[in-house]
């Protein structure tokens, strides 16, 4: 998917950095903005996967072994799932490179999270229609302990060649390039579930649930 829509809430943009409408600062990012949606390029690859096989502690997805026990649990009675990696492209890392001044740098930064957020929604919104999922939930290896970021490698072979098809690659550590991507199984599912509730990362600007000490205990152990 190259045709992904990311339209840019300006007001919440200048919210998160703190700056005032009528500021110097913001007419200086509202021109950033300009110029990164000029050049963005997101993308996204995914696939439709099946589950073979399930154990306490893991899953087979189309022959790839995951281990993890939140995932395993997650995925209970599910049999279909859809691995994927979205990415702010690299068209918009090469935008920011030649950005000088620190503090533009970090607006350069902000501008690109908030463009690969609206991507990656534009995603989600298109494949639950595409596939009739009704209500879907998301797990990212390397966001918990359970399912630690090495497991990337596996989550990129059972997509195929994220490289080749949409430009992200993995270092040695597992970490994407772009870093403005998200990699994840996505599944359809009637229960509530963020990786955060299970998080107990204190003041975590992107946490999207509030962290439930008793979740473990309750649908995991
Ligand atoms: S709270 Fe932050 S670090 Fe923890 S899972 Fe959520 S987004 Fe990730």
């Amino acid at each position: 998917m190259s045709d992904l829509k990311f339209d840019i809430n300006t007001t919440s943009l200048l919210q998160s950095l703190r700056l005032d409408e009528t500021s110097d600062d913001a007419k200086t990012v509202l021109g950033l903005v300009e110029g990164a949606m000029k050049a963005a390029k997101p993308k996204a690859m995914f696939k439709e996967a099946f589950i073979d096989e399930t154990g306490d502690d893991y899953v087979v997805i189309d022959g790839i072994k995951f281990s993890s026990r939140v995932l395993r649990v997650n995925l209970g009675e599910v049999h279909r799932v859809f691995p994927y990696v979205v990415t702010a492209g690299r068209e918009l890392e090469e935008w920011s490179s030649g950005i000088d001044g620190m503090l533009e740098q970090y607006w350069a930064d902000q501008i690109k999270e908030f463009i690969l957020g609206a991507a990656y929604n534009d995603f989600i919104t298109r494949l639950t229609a595409a596939y009739g999922l009704g209500t879907t939930a998301s797990m990212n290896p390397g966001s918990l302990e359970d399912w630690p970021i090495r497991e990337q490698t596996k989550l990129f072979s059972l997509i195929g060649d994220p490289l080749t098809g949409i430009g992200v690659e993995l270092t040695d550590s597992c970490l994407m390039v772009p870093a403005k991507s998200i990699s994840g199984i996505r599944y359809a599912t009637e229960v509530t579930y963020e990786n955060c509730q299970l998080c107990s990362r204190e003041n975590c600007p992107n946490r999207r649930a509030p962290y439930d000490p008793l979740l473990w205990e309750q649908r995991y152990k």
